[in-house]
């Protein structure tokens, strides 16, 4: 049996959602937007999940709109935003990265410490040298491949100060594993993704404040067009499927403590990989997300699609880096982006390997996979 353990790229659905896909799938497959009784149940079953979001996110209903992931969320606010300057960090996901530079607004790249966190000191010089330029910060909240946690209220609280400011946070990681109250954190966008946290494929939201849809919509900016459903932002039918699913996965994930567990987890992995002589945690002791390691075996010679493989042929699955950037080849020939740009050496960066943990692991499994790295890292040892 194959052991999982590569849930930051992306998570089983939750079984516990079984019952309410066939329910759905019987009772609620109308178009929302028809005027009949079954298309307003279809419409109050998005609404319900847009109204249990804005009391999870502390925001409101009216401030959720539905896409279909991340990536989409992401590419419309970095680049339909109007701004003179964009400030970002080389350590997002690409779906970041590359909507910021196909903006072809200005970018300033912030420098990284060794846990791929932003610079503070450095944004708030350029936010200040730049005063009179409408600046758009995009920064992840939680890092997909070391699992660093940034400080966005810190960024936030900048716009008391430079009223030229918009905020967006990439919340992917984040979500469902830090308590995320965006009306205190006062940022103006944010992103997040269902199949991160055993939801399904497919279904996103954005999260956009009153001030940020007010100067979309004032320059007529919407994502797709056509018949106006997401308050005019994102035409098409929704997927309304997948917004209760999304919405329900996260209940259950607080009924079921699921945090706790993935916390508990991280705990004992940590625990043995600070133990073990051969295994060397590139984010070690520091505030993290629980349950993503980026590591590396000392004394292997292995490269890390190398180990990734190995791994695979003794059933586990983990993974070289961001799944993204093995469809652009990265994974295959380079090291990590991320690793790089926090200043990791190439020698240990292309070693370095992620496991993620999600609440539907066990410590018998993180026994098995230690076992096995034990022994790769003698089958393949450096001479
Ligand atoms: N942002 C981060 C941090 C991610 O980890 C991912 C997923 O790989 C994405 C964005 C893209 O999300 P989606 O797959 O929903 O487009």
């Amino acid at each position: 049996m194959t052991t999982y353990f590569d849930n930051a790229a992306t998570t089983i659905l939750d079984p516990a959602l079984q019952d309410e896909f066939w329910r759905l799938n019987q009772e609620v497959f109308a178009n929302p937007n028809s005027i009949h009784s079954e298309g307003k149940k279809a419409k109050k079953t998005i609404e319900n999940a847009r109204d249990f979001f804005a009391q999870y996110l502390n925001c409101q209903s009216n401030e959720i709109f539905f896409t279909s992931g991340a990536s989409e969320s992401n590419n419309f606010f970095l680049k339909s935003y109007p701004c003179d300057l964009v400030i970002t960090s080389p350590a997002e996901h690409s779906c970041v990265l590359e909507s910021a530079k196909a903006s072809k607004n200005p970018i300033h790249w912030l420098s990284l410490d060794k846990h791929a966190r932003y610079n503070f000191a450095e944004l708030e010089k350029v936010i200040s040298e730049n005063k009179d330029k409408k600046i758009l910060v995009s920064i992840m909240f939680a890092n997909n491949e070391i699992g660093s946690i940034n400080d966005i209220q810190k960024i936030c609280e900048l716009k008391k100060k430079y009223a030229n400011l918009i905020v967006h946070s990439d919340c992917v990681q984040a979500l469902s594993k830090i308590k995320l109250d965006l009306h205190k954190l006062d940022i103006d966008s944010i992103s997040a993704s269902a199949h991160k946290i055993h939801g399904p494929k497919g279904v996103g939201l954005l999260y956009l404040n009153k001030k940020s849809q007010g100067i979309l919509s004032l320059k007529n900016l919407a994502l797709i067009h056509g018949g106006g459903q997401e308050q005019g932002f994102r035409s098409g039918t929704q997927n309304v499927m997948g917004i209760a699913l999304f919405a329900k996965a996260i209940q259950i994930a607080l009924e079921k403590n699921y945090s706790q567990k993935v916390y508990e987890l991280d705990k004992y992995f940590s625990d043995k990989a600070l133990a073990s002589e051969d295994i060397v945690l590139n984010n070690p002791s520091f505030d993290k997300i629980p349950g993503i390691f980026n590591l590396y075996l000392k004394n292997c010679k292995l490269k890390k699609e190398e180990l990734v493989l190995q791994l695979d042929l003794n059933n586990f699955c983990v993974s070289s880096g961001s799944a993204c950037s093995s469809l652009k080849g990265d994974a295959q020939i380079i090291s990590s982006y991320v690793l790089r740009a926090a200043g990791i050496e190439n020698t240990i960066a292309e070693k370095s390997i992620r496991i993620s943990l999600s609440s539907f692991n066990n410590t018998q499994e993180i026994d098995n996979l230690f076992k096995i790295m034990q022994k790769l890292s003698a089958n393949f040892a450096t001479l």
